[in-house]
């Protein structure tokens, strides 16, 4: 509840492109928020633009928001009282409301050419005055509108500011003021018939009764002339209240620029692709302008919803922290359940990730691997390079492994080691032993006497805990694979 009524705020993305870590942000705040204050999350399609939207792209958000573990009181797939939920359903809707805004005196017709626009504007420019919409055709008689038309000129329809200051409270920034001469007429619908998303957004929140708008800052420019519109649209009735506003802060990427969705590591994709949790992505993406406690990163999603505050937003840019990302979405995994853990690795057990045959996979051998893997992979997507050998036919040929691991000596090393664990009991204590005494009578410490045995076994300098791994792969297939790096160091 805010204020003692419950509020309905939006999310309301334009189906271009992969989703983006700036989208999922805003649309995190505005669920948090909903859910916080027992309000409404409506879901909203924001698909005018036919050269820009795909199917595909539709498609993929509402995957998005179902893998991050959203969920919507309205919208695409359960419908709602203010249905349809995609705009490119609504264009009788918006047909409307722009008639009644220029029967209204709100907006009118606008015959200027591109050409007329940028004359007009590079002169007053030149002459130092703002450059925005000049109210050229603000006022046309009928006669003017004739001659344009018999000229064969087509015509926008623009929406008329008022001609005095527009002033609000942000939820994040404080008060704001925006001087009529920064914010001049603008176009609402194109010359086609198309409405514009400066005129269906502001339509459908009002239509939609939306209480609180929770965006990006990019979008800041377009409030005031939302906060005009609005105002018509009470006049004509068709809006019962405004709402009030929060902007989040930028997000900056590397070299402190604005982080952009063509950025590759803005895309969610790659975050999915990785193996990111849910839950570690959107910890981190909270922290984007928001923070639970001083020194504290690491939460649940219940704990965010239950402390989120949009007065708490900070308006100053957050700056994106990959290694910040990586450890928090570490930590979630060490948090969860051995057994949820197994199971989300399961993707990144299959082609394309895992370079084994289908058939080698063992799913015990797995089990027994996986609390090993769990304590230590950054994200899930780590876990194929850290099981494959136990997968398998030889290890993985990493020749930078081999270079590094394999020096003078290595072979009478690991000639001493394999006659050693071939004695041994076969559990991760015994097999450490015998790998420590082979050090020894080589005048090598476990570190070094180690690394040829890993690299023998497994392929690589670095993996999971290496008796523990050769404890499950078996005596046989070990012994087999030091006896071939033997082979491989004396022929
Ligand atoms: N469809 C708009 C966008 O993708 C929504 C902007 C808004 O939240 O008002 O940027
Ligand atoms: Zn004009």
């Amino acid at each position: 509840m805010v204020n003692g009524s419950s509020p309905r705020v939006r999310f309301c993305p334009s189906p271009t492109g992969n989703p983006h870590v700036g989208l999922v942000r805003t649309a995190l705040f505005n669920w948090a928020f909903a859910r916080h204050n027992e309000g409404s999350l409506v879901f909203r399609i924001e698909d005018t633009d036919a050269a820009r939207d795909s199917e595909e792209s539709y498609q993929q958000l509402l995957d998005s928001m179902r893998w991050l573990g959203f969920d919507w009181n309205e919208g695409p797939e359960i419908g709602g009282p203010h249905a349809p939920y995609r705009q490119s359903q609504r264009m009788d809707i918006y047909r409307d409301v722009a008639e009644k805004l220029k029967a209204g005196g709100y907006a009118y017709d606008c015959y200027c050419t591109a050409e007329e626009l940028d004359a007009r504007r590079d002169a007053a420019r030149a002459a130092g005055k703002p450059s925005g919409y000049d109210g050229n055709c603000r006022q046309l008689t009928a006669a003017q509108v004739e001659a344009y038309e018999a000229e064969g000129r087509s015509h926008i329809v623009r929406f008329r500011m008022p001609d005095v200051p527009q002033t609000f409270t942000d939820l994040v920034r404080g008060e704001l003021t925006f001087q009529p001469e920064n914010v001049p007429d603008y176009g609402i619908v194109r010359a086609n018939g198309a409405p514009l998303y400066t005129l269906v957004n502001p339509v459908d929140d009002a239509l939609m009764e939306i209480t609180h708008v929770l965006r990006g800052e990019d979008l800041l420019s377009s409030t005031p002339r939302q906060l005009a519109l609005y105002a018509a649209l009470t006049e004509l009735g068709i809006a019962k209240a405004t709402p009030v506003f929060g902007h989040l802060p930028y997000v900056m990427g590397e070299g402190n620029k604005k982080l952009s969705k063509r950025d590759p590591e803005a895309s969610l994709n790659l975050y999915r692709e990785r193996g990111f949790l849910p839950e570690g992505l959107l910890n981190y993406l909270s922290l984007l302008g928001w923070s639970i406690a001083e020194d504290r990163d690491i939460f649940s999603i219940e704990e965010m919803v239950a402390a989120f505050d949009i007065a708490d937003v900070n308006a100053n840019p957050a700056r994106f922290d990959l290694k910040k990302a990586e450890h928090i979405n570490a930590e979630h995994i060490r948090r969860l359940d051995v057994k949820d853990f197994t199971e989300a690795c399961g993707p990144w057990l299959r082609a394309p990730y895992a370079n084994w045959a289908p058939e080698a996979f063992d799913a015990d051998k797995f089990a027994e691997i996986a609390p090993h893997a769990q304590t230590r992979v950054t994200v899930l997507s780590d876990i194929t390079a850290n099981v494959d050998f136990l997968f398998l036919d030889e290890p993985v040929q990493d020749d930078a492994s081999w270079a590094k691991a394999m020096k003078e000596g290595s072979d009478a090393l690991l000639a001493t080691a394999r006659a050693g664990l071939a004695g041994a009991e076969w559990n991760a204590e015994a097999l450490k032993s015998a790998v420590l005494a082979a050090g020894e009578a080589h005048g090598l410490k476990l570190g070094k006497a180690q690394a040829p045995v890993r690299v023998a076994v497994t392929g690589r300098t670095v993996g999971l805990p290496l008796f523990e791994s050769m404890e499950i792969l078996g005596r046989e297939k070990t012994l087999a694979r030091v006896d071939a790096a033997l082979a491989k160091l004396t022929a």
